[in-house]
């Protein structure tokens, strides 16, 4: 077994900075207060908490007050779609709900539990073979009842990036709130709330260098809101339970440096993927990149192997110390193929075939020629011995 691990599975999550570390290790320790208490522990524990809402406040270009702290990206997304959804639903302002063929399932599995339990009605935009929404598609689904559109900035299969701005336009013009399901973009793409003209965005502390079990819901202020978990006045009556406040500071420090990071590591990051998009289809026959060429995460390079299960490939390249993975949870035949994937019209004979190899800090030029050496005699191997000629 090779001595270092080629971590190539960052959109799955990334190391803790030591960054976010040394800024979450007080409290641990001596200040362990609960935010709510009014004596000095408890207020030294709630300065954090706010100090932490204004750093990621100040990133999004958002007031600290719209911040939500919550315990990831799933129930970030399932916040937003739920208590959007009911508090339309409870105020008669309709029960229509439109979100993408291609949503992370945190969003989908929600949206469709809305339409079983809540007698929402829900449309799934379609996209083009990269993965993409079309703005006129979703101005033609829009309907009087529509109260709620959720389409993901980046997508963590494929890396195909939204037309965000142009989406949340059309939105607007009916005056509709748009979500965006952001987890995969800090770090890699700028996160100004007002450029991007959303009304709701969710992140993940794992995916940017911050800890697990901790995220965020951004709400425009305005916003109406009923609260999924209820049960005390936390976060502005929007999400009970005392606050995870070493969590919420390593996600706000993590924040921090990941968008101060990003110009530099934007760059770098892109010409090692770039290497990877041109060099893998060149040496591999019958492969193609999956996603869009260019309007894609920078760190993300994604691709379809005729005639493979790319179970066998994950396996041989951890051998070999590579961490990859396929994007999806289901690879086997057997299992249901990538929803993203059969949205973008890829066969389900394609679609186990996927390979996903996410960039990050660590990543060296050296890193990308060793992928490039062990890669490509794995993947023939392997199509000889599934093929059976051998
Ligand atoms: N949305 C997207 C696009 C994701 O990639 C993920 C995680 O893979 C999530 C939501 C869920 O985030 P979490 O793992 O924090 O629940």
């Amino acid at each position: 077994m090779p001595d270092r691990t080629i971590y190539l599975d960052h959109a799955a999550t990334t190391p803790v900075s030591p960054t976010a570390l040394a800024a979450m290790l007080p409290y641990f320790g001596e200040i362990y207060g609960n935010a709510s208490g009014i004596y000095r522990q408890g207020r030294l524990a709630k300065q954090a908490l706010e100090e932490a809402r204004r750093t990621v406040a100040e990133v999004l270009h958002a007031h600290p007050s719209e911040v939500v702290f919550t315990s990831c990206g799933s129930e970030s997304d399932n916040l937003v779609l739920r208590g959007i959804m009911w508090a339309a639903l409870r105020a008669g302002r309709g029960r229509h709900l439109i979100i993408s063929a291609v949503e992370h399932k945190a969003v989908l599995e929600t949206a469709h539990q809305l339409a079983e339990l809540f007698d929402c009605e829900v449309t799934e935009l379609p996209v083009d073979g990269y993965g993409r929404v079309d703005p006129d598609d979703l101005r033609r689904a829009i309907r009087p009842d529509t109260a709620l559109i959720s389409i993901m900035t980046a997508n963590n299969e494929v890396g195909t990036l939204q037309p965000i701005a142009a989406l949340a336009a059309v939105a607007h013009a009916y005056g509709i709130p748009f979500h965006t399901d952001a987890v995969q973009a800090p770090g890699h793409l700028p996160l100004d709330v007002q450029a991007l003209g959303v009304d709701a965005l969710a992140l993940s502390g794992h995916k940017f260098y911050g800890p697990k079990g901790v995220g965020v819901t951004w709400l425009r202020s305005g916003l109406s809101l009923v609260p999924v978990q209820t049960g005390g006045s936390h976060e502005g009556k929007r999400r009970a339970g005392t606050e995870n406040v070493a969590g919420i500071v390593g996600l706000a420090a993590a924040l921090r440096e990941a968008e101060d990071l990003r110009p530099a590591e934007t760059t770098r990051l892109l010409e090692l993927r770039n290497r990877l998009l041109d060099a893998i289809p060149a040496l591999i026959p019958n492969t193609r990149i999956s996603g869009h060429p260019h309007e894609r995460l920078p760190h993300h390079a994604s691709f379809l192997f005729a005639g493979i299960e790319i179970q066998g490939v994950l396996m041989g390249l951890d051998m070999a110390g590579i961490a990859a993975s396929s994007g999806s949870a289901c690879t086997s035949a057997a299992q249901t193929p990538s929803h993203v994937l059969t949205a973008m019209g890829v066969s389900a004979a394609d679609a186990v075939g996927h390979l996903r190899l996410t960039l990050g800090r660590s990543t060296t030029a050296e890193d990308i020629e060793e992928v490039l050496r062990v890669l490509p005699p794995l993947v023939q191997r392997l199509r000889r011995l599934q093929s059976g000629n051998w």
